[in-house]
């Protein structure tokens, strides 16, 4: 990755961290799932609301630091709208991203890929995936509450 996308990438992050995006408690969701990384302290509840087969809204609450709230924010904007494969599909990808650094081709991911320059700080990874494991969790439990903790 050249310096100057990582920069592009690392302003993302740090954008999504100051203002993040669907971040509320949202009362009627059919699934949540908390997730917790000891490791940093971050704690971050999911929550996800399903018409039939698809994501139509998600939003997330909690504290922790800014990675871990970017990487939220990000992940409820990626999550909306999609059906519950897609969505599986994404936490996949997002996953294996943050393993060996690649992600598929696919348009969806394109928004994602900022959250690539995490990778230059191995200790914060699990920052960054905490949303998405959750998200995981939720969308593999439907309709059980689960927490991770
Ligand atoms: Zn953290």
């Amino acid at each position: 990755m050249s310096d100057k996308l990582l920069d592009i990438y690392r302003q993302r992050v740090l954008d999504h961290s100051r203002a993040p995006l669907n971040r509320k408690r949202m009362a009627n969701a059919d699934v949540e799932v908390t997730g917790h990384n000891p490791l940093c302290g971050d704690k971050l509840t999911v929550y996800l609301q399903l018409d039939g087969d698809t994501v139509s809204e998600a939003a997330f609450e909690g504290s922790g630091c800014a990675i871990s709230i970017a990487s939220a924010s990000m992940l409820t904007e990626a999550l909306k709208g999609t059906t519950r494969q897609q969505a599986l599909d994404l936490t996949d990808a997002v996953r294996r991203m943050f393993a060996d650094g690649t992600l598929p081709d696919d348009e969806r991911l394109e928004a994602l890929q900022a959250l690539e320059s995490v990778r230059e700080y191995p200790s914060r990874v699990k920052c960054a995936t905490l949303a998405w494991s959750a998200a995981d969790g939720a969308l593999q439990n439907r309709p059980a509450k689960v927490t991770t903790e």
